[in-house]
């Protein structure tokens, strides 16, 4: 099916490169890697190349890594292993924008006793740094705060609040799903103590991820079965999806100036062509400090899914900020924390590109938006009170 993607940041394209270095071990390489023989010991040595690799990609030692079946549980196994390594500690300290696999997480552990402080953000999508840092006390089990924000591409100062974090000895977890392979990552230099990447943000398969767990840190396995990962995660390797994960890795050394250059020029290109030609439409987030890839965009009094289905007839696969809960139109609750209004929040629209969009899509999305924009105004009562 011929498209145009710019929803990067829901999912990527699997990269041709990681496809050929993935099959065959859906094939003749079929082998157990925790088998004795010399057959499972070719998937055995592979999964170490991968483990090197995603290693290499964030400056962490090979033996640090642990692989996952995706981000959400290198998220759940590192609040897990936190709480459960200082059973005497009830609080947790996270964001009012995380991504559900941390906010639903703390939500499920605020029932069962926990405190939870969410820091606010303020109209940019920036944290408050003042809430944060005051909130941190001896009862503190685990800071996670995410790395840069999957709908706003916002990037948090982590160098600044990891400091502080350690300053106090408390453990750090980063949820660096949408920040690794966009931005540089180097937990050589920086003292996080766990951090979350997954494999379908960076153009390896869904359903692999990794939890880099810094030596020396207390750690509780999430999933408890064989002795795969070192004792900590249970559970025969998919070998396939993590020798794509390793490979995936490998090309984001090469192609994060890219990323920063090429693909943050075409964001810019589609921002202004969008905002020059449609009136009352306003970027949600820091335009100072975002991923280069990622633009949320709204378009005020129209709703987003209405958006989303007249781009689909042309093709063009993006987000919105808003999703169908039980048959209303709720705007998201990352839109909603930055206090974007009600009217922006419900036609917001997230575009996130990668190093496969061209400048020939991108003006393809400028052509087509602005008309369909215009259309779905005239039938917006909002829009003829207030437009
Ligand atoms: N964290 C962030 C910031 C994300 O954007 C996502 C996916 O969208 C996840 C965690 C979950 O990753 P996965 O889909 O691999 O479970």
């Amino acid at each position: 099916m011929d498209v145009i993607y710019v929803d990067n940041n829901a999912t990527t394209k699997v990269a041709p490169e990681v496809l050929e270095e993935m099959i065959p071990f859906f094939g003749d390489l079929y082998g157990n890697p925790s088998s004795m023989h010399t057959f499972g010991g070719i998937a055995g040595q592979k999964i170490e190349q991968s483990r090197e690799r995603v290693a290499a990609l964030i400056g962490a030692a090979p033996e640090e890594i642990v692989f996952t079946s995706c981000g959400t549980e290198s998220d759940s196994t590192a609040i897990r292993a936190a709480i459960q390594s200082n059973p005497d500690k009830k609080h947790i300290v996270t964001t009012r924008v995380e991504h559900p696999a941390i906010k639903s997480l703390c939500e499920h552990l605020a029932k069962k006793g926990y405190r939870i402080t969410f820091v606010p953000v303020d109209r940019k999508g920036r944290l408050d740094m003042d809430v944060l840092f005051k909130s941190l006390t001896d009862d503190t089990a685990i800071v996670s705060i995410m790395w840069a924000n999957n709908e706003s591409g916002v990037i948090f100062p982590i160098e600044e609040i990891v400091q502080q974090v350690k300053e106090r000895e408390l453990i750090f977890h980063t949820d660096a799903v949408q920040a690794v392979g966009k931005i540089p990552v180097d937990v050589g230099t920086l003292p996080v103590d766990m951090l979350s990447l997954s494999g379908h943000k960076i153009h390896a398969p869904k359903g692999v991820g990794a939890l880099y767990v810094r030596k020396g840190t207390k750690f509780s396995p999430f999933l408890i079965g064989g002795h795969q990962e070192k004792g900590r995660r249970g559970g025969t390797e998919n070998v396939a999806s993590i020798v794509g994960l390793g490979k995936a890795c490998e090309l984001a050394i090469d192609h994060i100036g890219e990323q920063n250059g090429r693909v943050g020029k075409l964001r810019d290109i589609l921002e202004t062509g969008l905002l020059k030609q449609i009136p009352q439409a306003m970027i949600n987030g820091d335009p100072e400090n975002r991923l280069s890839n990622t633009t949320s965009i709204s378009f005020e009094y129209v709703e987003g899914e209405s958006i989303l289905l007249l781009m689909d007839q042309d093709g063009i696969c993006a987000s919105s900020g808003s999703a169908c809960t039980s048959g209303s139109l709720e705007p998201s609750h990352v839109l909603r924390a930055m206090g974007v209004p009600f009217t922006a929040a419900h036609g917001s629209i997230r575009f996130s590109l990668s190093i496969y969009n061209t400048e020939k899509e991108v003006d393809f999305i400028i052509e087509k938006l602005p008309p369909n924009i215009a259309r779905l105004r005239t039938m917006s009562p909002f829009w003829k009170e207030n437009g």
